[in-house]
């Protein structure tokens, strides 16, 4: 599975390590050449052309930090936290949703990364350990406390996602939240202590009462809301019996390999299949759900 299909991630931005660890290589490459990307505070800004929208570092604010987000050729790009941030931070907001839709694979990529970035430099100004103020570091990928010299890493929240599969059925459940007919892989985050397989199956035991074996790594995805990790696997159940935990899922329940096939050539289409309506391209359920469908 390439990377290019997987939505943000690939962007075509150099990380560029060695300059964020160079202060004076930073400094030099923060000269009129250098890009700002223009967010409307945290959503894109697109262009006409439905590109992402950049400026100069003479359009950022001048009390914002700045975060180093890589090299575009001999290009540095920066995207700067605002003083406070205002306005709708969840995913659920159709704008930031259609303007993404614009974006080429690459941008949506550098977009979300930004987004996580200035999301997490914006929520965490104070020290964790001691409470006094943190300033940005090596290019906005660390934080530095002023007091008691604590150190802190942007997050990556991990989330494991799963395809369970018996008896070529496997196991989709729906959220309350859901549009009506949807359904999609079980999710939850790893916990402390806990190796991805493990997560994996006490996720698919507590929410749907079913046990598996044979936990597999698939496919992952940064998920920019704010900072999740998806990532994406498989694994078998012998015994189909299904216990809804009502807490977390409405619905969960096995579907046939037709009845998956079916829902994914009806959501190529934007449409719901006969028996459930399948996740979008964006999420990496879709391509768990590919994948299987591929392997036969
Ligand atoms: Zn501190």
């Amino acid at each position: 599975m390439t990377l290019q299909t997987i939505a943000f991630a690939g962007s075509r931005l150099d990380r560029a390590d060695h300059v964020r660890c160079n202060p004076d290589k930073l400094a030099e490459l923060s000269n009129w050449r250098a890009r700002l990307l223009l967010l409307d505070g945290l959503d894109p800004v697109v262009s006409p052309d439905g590109r992402l929208a950049w400026g100069t570092l003479a359009d950022a604010d001048a009390e914002a930090e700045l975060v180093f987000l890589g090299l575009d050729g001999e290009r540095a790009c920066f995207a700067q936290v605002p003083p406070s941030l205002n306005g709708n931070v969840g995913p659920a907001n159709p704008r930031l949703w259609q303007a993404m839709a614009t974006l080429d694979a690459g941008e949506l990529a550098t977009y979300g990364g930004a987004r996580s970035m200035v999301d997490w430099h914006a929520r965490h100004r104070f020290c964790a350990r001691c409470g006094a103020p943190t300033a940005l570091a090596k290019g906005g990928w660390q934080r530095n406390c002023g007091s008691c010299k604590a150190e802190h890493f942007p997050r990556v929240d991990p989330v494991t996602i799963m395809l369970v599969e018996h008896d070529g059925n496997i196991l989709l459940g729906r959220q309350p939240r859901f549009p009506a007919g949807n359904y999609s892989a079980l999710a939850g985050f790893v916990e402390p202590g806990e190796s991805i397989e493990e997560a994996v199956a006490r996720e698919v035991l507590e929410e749907a009462g079913v046990r598996v074996r044979d936990v597999r790594y698939v496919v992952s995805q940064p998920w920019p809301f704010p900072s999740s990790l998806m990532i994406g696997c498989h694994a078998f159940a012998d015994d189909p019996t299904v216990t809804v935990d009502v807490t977390e899922l409405e619905d969960a329940r096995w579907f046939t390999r037709a009845e998956v096939e079916d829902a994914m050539r009806a959501i190529a289409r934007l449409e719901g299949g006969s028996a459930f309506r399948a996740p979008p391209p964006t999420a990496v359920a879709h391509h768990l759900l590919r994948w299987w469908v591929a392997k036969g």
